[in-house]
């Protein structure tokens, strides 16, 4: 019997176990994928959001501001990758200058710091790639970047050292409570019991509020496409440059982001279909022009890889996140589309409380409860790799040529329970370069097999039926 359950390990989720694990609790997280972060988690943006895209009167303008000031101490607890380099929103009319001036305007209001107007000339003080047409905008020093997958893994990863049980492949079908406790049921028939639940399934929250008899509501994807240049473009800008945004989207951005590498996207359309991650030739020229417009070294000749993910939108187009009226102990934590990667530390924290006001009594644990985890190997000295060559050669036999990954911290991946290729891909980087894997992912394969025993034709990209190999491997050997 687990005092709380939470369903889907997106940032949403894994934040909320996080919190509750600082507490005397038997907690559970349940995720239908076969890794952490596989949702809406792993295919954002990366941006920590300046506080002024929304009104006041939004949850998620306030969890925004909250969310964005705690990044500091999460990284010193955490080790994640994070850059505080400022946004910049930039116009290039004087019409579009008046929804520069509300957006400030809207940042005062939330209680941001530091914003600062800025003309022409600051602004290419602060970012000398900005196109010279540009007429004014705004600089909110308080914006930054993070790599979302470290941050959603590292955070599991403490909240798992700290008592935390990570049940993947748990695909939540149903949920019953039966006056003193819920019985959530997987897919395959397993049974989970828990005091608390709190549903933080991403895009498929709505379904999951269905078949736990409580609120019904629609989850609408908007989705949005992606597109990451090499590491070498020479158009990566300094800071995070946003245009003026429309009706439904903050714009289509150029971003630094905290890996190295740069991105242009994201678009905003509406969709059915909750699968549909495909990007398209058509979407890719029209982002090209419009950031071109902001930053005219991007070029499509830059492109090394496409992705597209879907924001989980509600109808009111606000966070949803409440205690259920309609069923007992159940937490909605609905809706979180952009910024709710900026938001989740402020999520895990609202969440916490709203589970202590329904009854869940919480004990703060005593000692150092929030083990840090760091992955700081890439920022090491060249004489520090020799000291770890010495200790284990692994250190310097490089596997990814492309983000220079080594055997070792593949191993130190599967190690920490990442076996899929995607799963060692978001941990390490090693296939997110350049060849985008043409010549690591085979050497991968290898090492999780000769480390874990699998089988190469059983391993998959990410579990499920996403096989790499079809049919039947004769004699290979891992080295
Ligand atoms: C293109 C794009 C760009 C974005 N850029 C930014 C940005 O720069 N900054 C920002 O702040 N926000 C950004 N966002 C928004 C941000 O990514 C999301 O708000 C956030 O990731 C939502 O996290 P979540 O945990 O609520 O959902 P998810 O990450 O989707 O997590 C939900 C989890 O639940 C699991 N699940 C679903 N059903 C079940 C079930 N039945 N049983 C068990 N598990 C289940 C899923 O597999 C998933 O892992 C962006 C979003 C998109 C799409």
């Amino acid at each position: 019997m687990y005092d709380a359950a939470v369903i889907g390990a997106g940032v949403s989720g894994v934040s909320t176990a996080w919190q509750l694990s600082h507490y005397e609790l038997k907690i559970a997280l349940l995720e239908k994928c076969a890794d952490v972060g596989f949702g809406v988690s792993k295919a954002n943006s990366g941006i920590v959001h300046g506080g002024f895209h929304h009104p006041v009167s939004t949850l998620k303008a306030r969890l925004e501001v909250r969310g964005n000031l705690m990044f500091e101490k999460l990284q010193y607890e955490l080790g994640f990758p994070f850059r505080r380099d400022g946004i910049l929103v930039v116009a290039f009319t004087p019409e579009e200058m008046v929804t520069v001036q509300k957006l400030y305007a809207q940042g005062l209001a939330n209680g941001v710091r530091n914003l600062e107007m800025c003309g022409r000339d600051r602004l290419l003080q602060l970012e000398p790639k900005l196109n010279h047409e540009v007429v004014g905008g705004f600089f909110a020093p308080g914006g930054g970047t993070i790599e979302p997958y470290r941050y959603v893994f590292s955070m599991v990863e403490s909240a798992r050292k700290n008592g935390v049980e990570l049940h993947c492949d748990f695909k939540v079908a149903s949920g019953e409570f039966d006056g003193s406790h819920w019985t959530l049921t997987s897919a395959t028939g397993e049974k989970i019991k828990a005091r608390y639940v709190v549903n933080a399934a991403g895009l498929f929250a709505d379904e999951i509020s269905r078949n736990c008899g409580a609120e019904e509501f629609k989850i609408i994807p908007r989705k949005g496409e992606e597109y990451l240049l090499d590491r070498e473009s020479p158009a990566r800008p300094k800071r995070v440059i946003f245009p003026v945004p429309t009706k439904t989207s903050k714009g289509v951005l150029v971003i630094p982001t905290a890996e190295g590498t740069t991105m242009i996207g994201p678009t905003a359309e509406l969709t059915e279909d909750k699968d549909d991650v495909s990007t398209s030739a058509d979407r890719m020229k029209q982002i090209v022009a419009q950031v071109r417009q902001m930053v005219d070294g991007i070029s499509a000749r830059d492109i090394i890889t496409s992705f597209a993910g879907l924001r989980p939108v509600l109808e009111s187009e606000d966070f949803y996140i409440e205690l259920s009226k309609k069923v007992p102990n159940f937490v909605q934590v609905a809706g979180i589309q952009s910024p709710g990667l900026t938001a989740s530390p402020a999520i895990g924290e609202y969440v916490k409380d709203i589970l202590r006001d329904a009854g869940l009594k919480m004990m703060e644990k005593g000692g150092d409860y929030t083990l840090p985890h760091r992955h700081e190997i890439r920022h090491e000295t060249p004489e520090s790799l020799d000291a770890l060559h010495e200790k284990d050669p692994r250190w310097t036999h490089v596997v990814c040529r492309c983000e220079n990954i080594s055997e070792a911290e593949i191993i130190e991946a599967i190690r920490h329970g990442h076996t899929t290729l995607d799963g060692i891909k978001f941990y390490t980087r090693a296939g997110m370069g350049r060849c985008q894997g043409g010549f690591c992912s085979s050497r991968i394969m290898m090492i999780v097999s000769r480390e874990t025993g699998i089988p190469m034709e059983q391993l998959t990209k990410k579990g499920g039926g996403s096989r790499l190999l079809s049919g039947k491997l004769g004699s290979v050997s891992v080295k």
